[in-house]
């Protein structure tokens, strides 16, 4: 296809449209209307479409192209919701072209792949083909805050013999990632005036010796544990506060951690790490008072945020392979260090050998300048269609 004749085609168009309806979490109803607009879309395609109601009107949408029955059966999944547009450098709702990219929130993260994903089942109707499998799109909701949307899914019954996943992949794959858990510990001191420092118990000086304890004896256990498809064991301290003012003792101080952990670990073997070191400075020092819980933001209806377990010899993974290689005429990268993704729920819950693959770049996603190349969208109707014939033949 001509460059000039990028910024018209279908997937380019719908991406727009998608962009141009607003899905993030201070939207009234979120995704409601995103997923009406990919349901009409969807049934004047002439494939069979239903909703989920996951929580009222926040609908996922599940579109299906059927086979004959023969052959494997595909998901292809993509969240509806986007992260708020926050402070972004243009428009974040106009779907502006600019420079071989469309601009706004979602274009990269992901309603660029939606729209990939739709216009590869589009394709093959078109076409007149039937494939042996049947091919679901699994339009959820909610992945940016407790991905309700596809933990419904799984639920419901939906399953496959593989998934694909459309977070940006830059033109590679994940098989597999860490799973991903918000803890917060809660430092109980004592108040005093800071004239008579004695008299209270200082949160925040518990708190200093509790990071440092941490830092000492859990990041380099951490360290040692590797994953071939997922990198380290990580922990991030992202938040503290404490205290209220400089002439009082703190009686409160509070850390937040993001841990991302391995197949081999799960949210209790995590905890437990945390409350063995909360416990030796309990045995240390009687005035040591602290708790652990997990954060409620990120707390899943049932589930918990999962790894993506990677499958390498799975029927998906070596079709993704296959494709990207033959598309892109050399080696596919294989990101091994990626963010948590909608990929964890389907395989560990649904135990669906998913790949994660997608248009555009990790970089661009809750960016300020978040925005996808035309080509990508373009070239992943492509790359999506070719997974699709091949897995589902
Ligand atoms: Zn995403």
């Amino acid at each position: 296809m001509a460059k000039n004749d990028i910024s018209n085609s279908e997937v380019v168009r719908l991406t727009q449209e998608l962009i141009r309806i607003p899905s993030h979490k201070y939207v009234e109803n979120r995704e409601s209307e995103v997923a009406e607009f990919i349901y009409e879309y969807c049934k004047k395609l002439g494939l069979e479409v239903e909703y989920q109601e996951v929580e009222g009107l926040r609908r996922n949408v599940i579109a299906r192209l059927r086979g004959n029955g023969t052959g494997k059966n595909l998901i292809f999944n993509g969240h509806t919701d986007t992260v708020p547009p926050y402070e972004m450098d243009f428009d974040p709702f106009s779907a502006e072209i600019k420079d071989g990219y469309v601009l706004g929130r979602g274009a990269n993260d992901m309603k660029g792949a939606i729209a990939c994903m739709i216009m590869a089942m589009a394709n093959i109707k078109n076409q007149g083909k039937v494939l042996g499998g049947d091919i679901i799109l699994t339009a959820a909701v909610g992945e940016e805050e407790k991905s309700d949307g596809t933990e419904y899914v799984v639920k419901s019954g939906i399953t496959a013999d593989g998934a694909i996943v459309g977070e940006p992949a830059n033109y590679g794959y994940a098989l597999g990632h860490r799973g991903l858990e918000w803890l917060e510990i809660r430092i109980q001191g004592k108040v005093a005036h800071g004239g008579i420092p004695q008299l209270g118990i200082n949160a925040i000086s518990k708190a200093a010796k509790l990071i440092t304890k941490i830092e000492d004896e859990l990041m380099p256990k951490l360290k040692e544990r590797q994953n071939e498809w997922m990198g380290p064991s990580v922990m991030n301290f992202g938040l503290i506060k404490g205290g209220t003012q400089p002439s009082s003792v703190a009686d409160s101080c509070i850390i937040q951690i993001d841990r991302r952990y391995l197949p081999e670990e799960n949210v209790e073997s995590v905890i437990k790490e945390y409350q063995d070191i909360i416990n030796g400075l309990k045995a240390e020092d009687p005035e040591f008072k602290a708790e652990i819980i997990r954060m409620e933001s990120n707390l899943m209806e049932e589930y918990d945020h999962a790894p993506l377990i990677a499958q390498p010899d799975s029927e998906i993974a070596k079709t993704v392979y296959k494709v990207l290689k033959d598309f892109n005429k050399k080696e596919p990268t294989i990101e091994k260090r990626r963010g948590w993704t909608d990929a964890g729920v389907l395989s560990t819950y649904g135990q669906i050998p998913t790949v994660v693959t997608g248009p555009g770049d990790l970089k661009y996603s809750h960016a300020k300048d978040e925005k996808i190349p035309l080509v990508d969208l373009v070239n992943y109707v492509e790359i999506y269609t070719k997974i699709a014939e091949e897995f589902c033949k």
